[in-house]
């Protein structure tokens, strides 16, 4: 059922502490539930992508962005015949490293651990499954096959590596970009932070709306709103796609050996790949830094500031899950750990019990 170029299950090298195997599930098959089933999963719903809950509830989540990118791999990886389970793994692990508050909290942390090596959401996601979450057995981590820690290796160190990531790591990265641009013009939208005339000056959706407008006239704004998300999520697959089909007959990719030599198979040509630069420029400077969204930047970098200084004075309140193995004394990084394990909820909780 698989594409020469997809990664066989079979295949799996296996895990860090050997397992036998399920009778009825593959391995990645168990990876994705280990993620479902973990807290750092569960805890994605409380935690906002680009909007706080405080400006309504229309707008997507952690949780549900991680959804929309699971759902989008899916769809490129059962059109390119690749291993659906290790995608629909790869997404739902993609993001579990975000500290609460988004790029904000992520900000903040990487300050407050300058001097230990900073913070970034994506070795976090790592430190999680590795060793942060506890499963039923006595081994710290979910314990996750070789190839999907490999493929969230590939996000941490993107362009360090000569050889590329599997295709199924390229999909959901390519997933991550669509659901992310479009979803967060929606958002901004309707949440009042944009106007939809303002949006449609951006060429990405002023194309959409012009393919929208030959199949359906006289939209009104909402309809015309919803129906250029449908368009840009649509249009960006079949890009994806109709360039991928190219390039892997191009470059004769015929194993995952070849995958890794050849540049990256899923990803936009050129022309598609600036207008989508294009579309994010409008987004940072209209929506990430709307004087609304700024000022809310400023109270939650504040507060995940004093909850960090608060715990270093109180490292006794910091329970002992939170300390690396290989360094049992570094509070810091431990209150990097707890603080980016909290909700945007928690930070506030945390801080009022602290205090
Ligand atoms: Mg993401």
């Amino acid at each position: 059922m698989l594409a020469p170029y997809a990664m066989a299950s079979g295949d799996s090298r296996g895990r860090r502490h050997p397992e036998p195997e399920h009778e009825y599930r593959g391995p990645f098959q168990r990876d994705r539930d280990r993620i479902i089933h973990s807290a750092a999963y569960r805890r994605l719903s409380g935690k906002m992508q680009v909007f706080t809950g405080e400006m309504g509830d229309y707008h997507r989540t952690r949780l549900t962005h991680t959804l929309e990118v699971s759902g989008l791999a899916r769809t490129l990886a059962r059109a390119l015949a690749l291993n659906e389970d290790l995608v629909e793994a790869l997404a739902l692990l993609h993001d579990l490293g975000h500290p609460p508050f988004g790029h904000t909290g992520e900000e903040v942390l990487d300050d407050c651990l300058a001097e230990h090596g900073g913070f970034d959401h994506n070795a976090q996601t790592l430190q999680i499954v590795e060793w942060l979450e506890r499963r039923w057995l006595p081994k710290p981590g979910l314990n996750l096959t070789f190839e999907v820690l490999e493929g969230q290796t590939t996000r941490v160190h993107k362009s360090a590596s000569d050889t590329r990531p599997l295709l199924e790591a390229q999909v959901v990265e390519a997933a991550d970009s669509v659901a992310y641009d479009t979803h967060d013009a929606d958002d901004a939208l309707v949440l009042g932070l944009l106007s939809l005339p303002e949006l449609l000056e951006v060429p990405l959706w002023r194309q959409a709306a012009g393919r929208v407008r030959r199949r359906f006239c006289n939209l009104a704004d909402e309809e015309l709103r919803r129906a250029c998300v449908h368009e840009l999520i649509d249009w960006q697959i079949s890009e994806l796609l109709r360039t991928a089909d190219a390039r892997l007959a191009d470059w004769q990719v015929d194993s995952t050996t070849r995958v890794r030599e050849c540049p990256v198979v899923v990803g936009f040509e050129e022309e598609f790949a600036q207008q989508k630069a294009e579309l994010e420029r409008f987004l940072f400077d209209r929506v990430y830094r709307h004087p609304l969204i700024v000022t809310i930047r400023g109270r939650v970098a504040a507060e995940i500031s004093e909850l960090f200084a608060l715990l270093l004075a109180q490292p006794q309140q910091i329970a002992p899950e939170f300390f690396p193995a290989d360094e049992p004394s570094n509070i810091a990084r431990a209150a990097g750990n707890l603080i980016a394990s909290q909700t945007d909820q928690g930070v506030a909780r945390l801080l009022q019990a602290l205090t």
